[in-house]
């Protein structure tokens, strides 16, 4: 299988080269040049342990030999503190996919660890060295941090918005004090992190010269694992119901997550909808409702890993609505990046799976509220979103899978602030209160970035 990239300029590359590459030379993004079709191995698949089941999903994908794949997705979901890594609970009337068994207690780690492995056994098999540039709004972060830390061959660079994440994603990333990892506190908000990011990628000199790699939700590798527990717990709520078919929920920033929901639909699982939910920052929402991706500011919220107003994987669904043409895409991001603007010449066809909706910091904190006191659950914020919205959307006869992307006690203000009580706790957070932190204080622009990554590789200097 080759890759593409969304823009059309870029010759085909292998699974190997896209992985380390990140961002496409030509600026777009990494498609496999077709998908393929699971849709007549369904029941096969469905009574595979979720390991066995990320090997047959992704084999086909990639360009490593299968015992290989084994061991790496083996070893990366060994880290989860569930056999069934991402179990599915029923609650009420909705089922929640529980995505937060992992290191950092959010969904990033499902792609994280195995990009964290495949980076390790990439650079064993080739030789040479990676300077992983990052920018979190809050979980891309530490579960990155955790995904390389103390590997040989491997440093880390992580931009956060200064203040912007809550007190528990800055400890998770800040408390990991290994020598690779470099904790970045910008002066900015994501978005400037996101810009700046873009920038140093796009300067291929400087990405050559230093190594430069991507751990951003654009890396082709995180949406591939992120299909995994699209079909495991789909086989599952299956199973349980006996439906047919599945609509999932799911709470958006990147449009990473529901971008990977998008291509097992692809694949051949039986998804009907796939329900697009933000906050406040709603871009994405109003997209699926009137067709107009337009550019706004961003509100900080409850749901801070969701307060983004630019989803860098938005482009591989446009190319897709595009009819897969690359000169068109181009030019219509061209577009985008002058005017912060663009809007599509025709509206979806029959058959497109996206619905989507907003919930605000009321409607957040009312969710949290409800399910506790009807179903004693609690939802983490992000969470909250989507199974606010998925409400709307709920069918009879189809089962409604919510994703709980991160656990509560990661949002333990919210949860106080909906409860009036501090009930969300977790033994590995519990422990980050008083330990020693590391990070450097960075101004929002691309020289800073630039001095601070290139002082760290040529002189091995530290300013923390
Ligand atoms: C990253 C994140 C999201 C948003 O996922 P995208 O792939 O960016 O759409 C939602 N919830 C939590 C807890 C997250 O960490």
């Amino acid at each position: 299988m080759k890759y593409i990239s969304t823009r059309g300029q870029t010759q085909p590359q292998t699974f190997s080269e896209v992985v380390m590459t990140g961002l496409a030379p030509d600026g777009g993004l990494f498609l496999p040049e077709h998908i393929p079709d699971f849709s007549t191995q369904c029941e096969a698949l469905a009574s595979l342990s979720y390991v066995d089941l990320a090997v047959t999903l992704l084999d086909p994908f990639v360009d490593l030999p299968r015992a290989d794949l084994q061991g790496l997705v083996e070893k990366s979901y060994a880290t989860f503190d569930v056999p069934d890594v991402t179990p599915t609970v029923r609650v009420g009337d909705m089922h929640v996919l529980e995505l937060f068994h992992g290191p950092t207690l959010a969904f990033k780690d499902l792609a994280l660890q195995l990009l964290g492995n495949i980076f390790s056994y990439l650079l064993e098999r080739d030789g040479g060295e990676l300077n992983i540039v990052g920018a979190t709004s809050g979980d891309t972060g530490s579960a990155a941090i955790h995904g390389v830390r103390g590997r040989p061959g491997i440093r880390i660079f992580i931009m956060h918005p200064q203040g912007k994440v809550s007190r528990t994603q800055e400890l998770q990333m800040t408390t990991v004090v290994d020598d690779n990892v470099y904790n970045l506190a910008v002066d900015g908000t994501f978005d400037d992190c996101q810009d700046i990011l873009k920038s140093v990628f796009g300067d291929l000199d400087y990405k050559a010269k230093y190594h430069l790699g991507a751990i951003n939700s654009i890396n082709w590798a995180r949406v591939l694992a992120q299909v995994v527990y699209y079909f495991h717990s789909a086989f599952a709520v299956m199973r349980e119901t006996g439906a047919a078919e599945v609509d999932f929920s799911i709470p958006t920033g990147n449009f990473g997550d529901i971008f990977a929901g998008y291509i097992a639909r692809r694949m051949g699982l039986p998804i009907g909808k796939l329900v697009l939910a933000t906050n406040e920052n709603d871009i994405l929402a109003r997209f699926f409702e009137n067709g107009v991706y337009a550019k706004g500011d961003v509100h900080p919220t409850l749901s801070p890993s969701m307060d983004i107003q630019v989803a860098s994987n938005f482009e591989r669904y446009l190319y897709y609505r595009l009819d897969e043409d690359g000169d068109a895409l181009r030019k219509m991001m061209q577009q985008f990046a002058e005017t912060g603007s663009l809007a599509l010449p025709h509206a979806p066809r029959d058959g497109d799976p996206f619905v989507s909706g907003s919930g605000d910091t009321a409607a957040t904190l009312a969710v949290i509220k409800d399910t506790y006191e009807t179903h004693g659950y609690l939802l983490d914020p992000h969470t909250a979103v989507g199974v606010h919205v998925a409400k709307r959307f709920q069918r009879d006869d189809v089962p409604m899978i919510c994703l709980a992307t991160a656990h509560p006690a990661k949002f333990g203000d919210a949860i106080v602030q909906a409860l009036g009580e501090d009930l969300a706790h977790h033994p590995t957070l519990d422990a980050l209160e008083g330990c020693p932190e590391r990070k450097t204080a960075l101004g929002a622009t691309l020289a800073e970035l630039r001095d601070v990554v290139a002082d760290a590789i040529e002189h091995g200097r530290r300013c923390d």
